[in-house]
């Protein structure tokens, strides 16, 4: 019998247990169970790492405002745009990835959100996970993850204005609809507590792709307590589920329950899994 897991939260992990606002109709634990329990079979493994064009230009897009910050005299070159397809590889990719990064590329270069921050960090989008911050507390110990894709600073030099300089920014980069969770910005609003004490952090999603902005989100340490209260429920929650499929892998569908529906057709297990509403080629 494998040894059970260790506990731990992530937004990612959040989403998978519970539907974001409005979502309950469409949400089904079993997706939890394909990605989390039975990563490691073949069949689900192969599924995991199709790569559909959506999420090719969230990867790229990503990459791309790496590298006009990791080389920001690409920001300034006429053709910085084009330097900057270059390096992504770009005509390696489908027409509709390459003209939609293209297009997400033009709009940066021409309105560079970061180009006036001080950046603590910018992440490629293809580092895997990061570091686990590890918490613990009286009633509960559980390691979080936050992928973070950005954090800056606001760099303004007038006096009036010095409170900024302990204000970080965690910014997290969309494309396509992907909708905007406040749960993820909460993730990472209680990293920031544990990653960078000395500042006061807020959050927020921009879109790349329709230079759509959120609201800044900010809350108490009362309010960040309750979150890490929450997720250190869902870490153990989800250790439980995972002992018992450890235990008795042939219940896999009571412990990770299916919820099939129209939304299977946009669910990438479906060629594998006995309740999709779909009918497809079983593989
Ligand atoms: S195909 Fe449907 S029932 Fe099966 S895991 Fe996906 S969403 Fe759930």
């Amino acid at each position: 019998m494998s040894t059970p897991e260790r506990p731990f939260a992530s937004y990612h992990l959040w989403s998978l247990i519970a539907p974001a606002e409005g979502q309950q109709r469409w949400h089904c634990q079993m997706r939890r169970g394909f990605i989390k329990a039975r990563q490691h079979e073949p069949q689900v493994k192969a599924l995991l790492k199709n790569v559909s064009p959506s999420q090719s230009v969230g990867l790229l897009a990503q990459r791309g405002v790496y590298e006009f910050h990791y080389n920001p005299r690409l920001l300034k070159v006429a053709n910085g745009v084009e330097k900057v397809a270059e390096l992504l590889k770009l005509s390696e990719s489908s027409d509709e990835v390459r003209q939609r990064v293209i297009q997400i590329l033009k709009n940066y270069y021409s309105s560079p959100m970061l180009a006036d921050k001080r950046i603590l960090l910018l992440t490629r989008g293809d580092e895997g996970f990061p570091k686990a911050i590890a918490i613990k507390k009286e009633n509960y110990s559980f390691r979080l993850y936050a992928t973070m894709d950005c954090v800056f600073i606001e760099r303004d030099t007038s006096l009036e204005s010095i409170s900024n300089l302990r204000t970080l920014h965690i910014l997290d980069f969309k494309t396509g609809k992907s909708p905007f969770d406040q749960r993820q910005a909460l993730v990472y609003l209680l990293a920031a507590r544990y990653l960078y004490p000395e500042y006061e952090a807020v959050a927020s999603f921009y879109n790349l792709e329709s230079d759509k902005k959120s609201e800044l989100i900010a809350i108490s340490n009362h309010e960040l307590d309750n979150v890490e209260n929450e997720l250190a429920d869902i870490a153990q929650k989800h250790q439980e589920d995972m002992s018992r499929f450890h235990e008795e892998s042939q219940i896999f569908s009571m412990i990770f329950p299916p919820n099939p529906g129209y939304h299977c057709r946009f669910c990438p297990f479906k060629s594998i899994c006995k309740f999709s509403s779909v009918t497809v080629a079983r593989l």
